[in-house]
């Protein structure tokens, strides 16, 4: 499952490194295909929906369509902020997988985590946060992720009329009036999920698997799926409304509101800062302000809700170097901070946590950044178009090596372009690398048997001002031309 998951998520991040727009968001061809219109389906019947509308805006609601893609985009650049601002949370600091038996990990995290959004941050910030406990619990009523190692994965999950998801007439139930009994209300309506569309799994298996599947036979029984999937993600959604706008915090909480600047990243300027109170679960991400302008890039965050006592705000924008402040929260007060952020060296360093010393998330690996057998990969850049761009790093350990790496892009039916790797050589500082249209992402890998903060100084992927890359050419040509190789010294 992890597998067809892997092959997934490589075509997701091949797609979405096609351009650098706000809410670059995909429907997949081959995860379960009507994510929006199940949660459509569940707002549609959403009790009380007029006053969740006033609390949350109306623009962040309907946005939940989207924000229910949030975990097939892992790791992605989605505009204003990373699908990772919002799934890699301290309970779950890695990315889990989406089907039985797995995926159970995700269930309590997220709801509990989407709840404290609800009840501290902006609308904003708490709508994207129930992305991925919305994506989980309806994944999980897809048959082939409530069937354990369920083959043909992508007929059953596809092959089902997504206009046909509409579920008026139910009523959505609460799942608990406390967040414990809410986190066992939604186990039990999950574990029956599960049931339900594992049932439907081996209903349609013999039919997907004859030798000429019809799939209107096979329709109907996918349908059931995604209708109990919307039942389920109408109660998950109505109980986190109940609880988490509902909720009375106590009199002593406390409020923090500040202010951020950061120099300018032409290259990724839509990206938002985020926020981390320091070992703790509070997090949230600052929104960029409209008094952003060519000079500084400006953001505003709040929370409420907070217990009172002492915090260490630490505030990270790719880009500028982590800026640390302590705050005193007094009981029934908002503190105000500003923070001013400074220029990552080099300037415009588009790797997230270039250097791996940012460690919010309590995790062994560096935030943002994988590590298996000895390879340490960055979560992906996202290029411009026919950009240059400078890729280095400075080495601690003499023996690492260091790769970028520019996967092909993926588009639907044709063979994916070849990827550009290249090795930055062991006697150069750095190199230059250009976007076309088949290569629109970098990944830094780094191969060290020493952790990453001893392997490597810091690594940089920055784009070369007014370097464009080599003009776009027609398809047919811009095919031959990206077999080239596209290193400039
Ligand atoms: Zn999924």
């Amino acid at each position: 499952m992890q597998k067809s998951f892997g092959k997934k998520c490589f075509w997701l991040v091949s797609l979405l490194a096609a351009g650098n727009f706000w809410m670059m968001w995909l429907s997949p061809a081959v995860a379960w295909g009507p994510h929006p219109e199940i949660t459509q389906a569940a707002l549609d019947v959403l009790p009380e929906m007029e006053k969740w509308k006033q609390v949350l805006g109306d623009h962040n609601i309907r946005q939940l369509t989207q924000y229910c893609w949030m975990p097939d985009n892992r790791g992605r650049d989605l505009g204003p902020f990373y699908a990772d601002d919002y799934l890699l949370i301290r309970k779950v600091p890695y990315h889990i997988g989406h089907t039985m038996p797995t995926v159970q990990l995700a269930f309590e995290p997220y709801f509990r985590r989407a709840l404290q959004a609800l009840r501290t941050e902006t609308p904003t910030n708490a709508c994207r946060q129930l992305g991925p406990i919305i994506h989980f619990v309806e994944d999980v009523g897809a048959p082939p992720h409530a069937k354990v190692n369920c083959p043909h994965h992508g007929e059953l999950e596809n092959w089902v009329n997504a206009k046909a998801i509409k579920i008026e007439g139910y009523r959505p139930q609460l799942l608990g009036k406390t967040d414990d009994e809410a986190c066992q209300g939604l186990k039990r309506r999950i574990d029956g999920l599960v049931v339900f569309s594992a049932e439907r799994a081996e209903r349609a298996l013999p039919l997907v698997s004859a030798p000429n599947p019809d799939r209107s036979k096979v329709e109907p029984i996918i349908l059931e799926s995604a209708l109990e999937a919307a039942r389920v993600t109408a109660d998950m959604l109505y109980t986190a409304f109940k609880l988490g706008l509902e909720w009375q915090a106590p009199a002593e909480a406390a409020g923090l509101k500040g202010a951020v600047t950061a120099p300018t990243l032409p290259a990724n300027e839509d990206q938002e800062a985020q926020v981390v109170l320091a070992e703790t679960d509070y997090a949230t991400l600052v929104e960029s302000s409209k008094e952003s302008d060519q000079h500084q890039w400006r953001g505003n965050f709040s929370f409420r809700n907070l217990p009172a006592g002492e915090y260490t705000v630490v505030v990270y924008r790719v880009g500028a170097q982590p800026a640390t402040t302590k705050v005193k929260l007094e009981p029934g007060k908002t503190a105000q901070v500003e923070i001013q952020l400074q220029s990552a060296e080099p300037a415009g360093n588009l790797v997230y946590n270039p250097d791996g010393q940012l460690r919010l998330l309590g995790n062994q690996t560096p935030d943002r950044w994988t590590h298996q057998g000895k390879t340490y990969t960055s979560a992906p850049i996202t290029l411009k178009r026919r950009m240059t761009y400078v890729c280095g790093a400075v080495r601690k350990d003499p023996q690492a090596k260091i790769f970028f790496h520019m996967p092909g892009v993926q588009r639907g039916g044709q063979p994916t372009p070849p990827p550009i790797r290249k090795e930055l050589p062991a006697d150069s500082g750095q190199m230059e690398l250009a976007s076309d249209p088949d290569h629109m992402t970098i990944i830094v890998q780094v191969q060290s048997t020493k952790p990453l903060t001893e392997a490597i100084e810091k690594v940089w992927v920055c784009a070369v001002p007014g370097k464009a890359a080599p003009e776009e050419t027609k398809p047919e040509k811009t095919k031959k031309s990206a077999k080239q190789p596209v290193l400039q010294k």
